[in-house]
């Protein structure tokens, strides 16, 4: 089993280190992880720095990308006798403009995986509790719609990453601002983020973090994985969004157990940004 969105406490809001979340993950049995430490690169919602051994380092500084570079890769090695895989992700947080703010040495890292996420609406994120009301004031549900899936679409247009992350992450606090109908939000935008999911060889992941929190559907929700399917993508990743050790691959066979019944393949692997499809019965051996 995989879980392939992973934040060590390079992350400002997560706590544990590289080595804790791999012990965790040897102790559950998961075959490959994926670290992925956000990338935050928005000046404007300043929220642009890592942790380095402790201190808050600016994003765009590279001490940090070598230690993190170096960091996943040795523990990687030491961790490959015990049957783990380890990755090395990060989360890029998609914004108008994000590719001009991203580091040089972001394009110049050997990623195994890189994770794209839309976060923000206009500099405000609509992931943090407390803020995403200041966000959601602004639009009406569908103008809502319109304005994250053009995001979305947009950011998938970069060609700079390789799995969409959370794509229905506006219901964590959109559903008690608009009510239920931010369910259907994604109808009329779908079929278009597919075209361009397809043309850029974008996945998408299945994220279980919002079943620790009590929502009764993993990110996307099962009919929008379902949607995807019938679109043709076929490359889709699960990860738990762990923020710390004990949160490791938390709800991952849930997000399995929707994947296989809505008719994918098996899940994707990456190596060095180059997706393979696990087939069902290769994954069942392993475990
Ligand atoms: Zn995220
Ligand atoms: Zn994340």
């Amino acid at each position: 089993m995989f879980d392939y969105h992973i934040h060590p406490n390079y992350s400002i809001d997560a706590e544990g280190e590289v080595d804790e979340f791999c012990k965790a993950a040897v102790d559950i049995g998961l075959s490959e992880i994926a670290f992925t430490t956000h990338l935050d690169a928005d000046r404007i919602a300043d929220d642009c720095y890592v942790n380095v051994k402790g201190k808050r380092v600016d994003i765009s500084s590279g001490i940090w990308f070598e230690d993190y570079e170096s960091t996943i890769r040795g523990i990687g090695d030491r961790y490959e006798e015990q049957d783990l895989k380890v990755l090395l992700g990060v989360e890029v947080d998609c914004f108008p403009g994000v590719e001009a703010a991203l580091p040089d040495r972001f394009f110049k890292t050997d990623f195994d995986i890189i994770l794209g996420s839309v976060h923000l609406i206009d500099h405000v994120a609509i992931s943090a509790k407390g803020r995403a009301e200041q966000a959601f004031n602004k639009y009406s549900l569908s103008e809502l719609g319109d304005r994250y899936y053009s995001l979305l679409c947009d950011s998938v247009d970069l060609g700079i990453f390789d799995v969409l992350a959370h794509i229905d992450l506006y219901r964590r606090y959109g559903e008690v601002f608009y009510g239920v109908a931010i369910h259907d939000l994604w109808k009329p935008h779908l079929k278009e983020l597919a075209k361009k999911m397809h043309s850029k060889g974008v996945g998408f992941e299945v994220n279980s973090s919002s079943l620790r929190r009590g929502m009764p559907q993993p990110m996307p929700e099962e009919r929008i994985i379902l949607a995807l399917q019938e679109e043709g993508i076929k490359t889709v990743t699960v990860g738990s969004d762990a923020h710390s050790p004990s949160d490791v691959g938390k709800g991952i066979s849930r997000a399995l157990e929707i994947l296989k019944r809505v008719g994918f393949d098996g899940p994707s692997s990456y190596r060095k940004r180059r997706a393979k499809i696990v087939p069902w019965d290769n994954l069942e051996k392993e475990n």
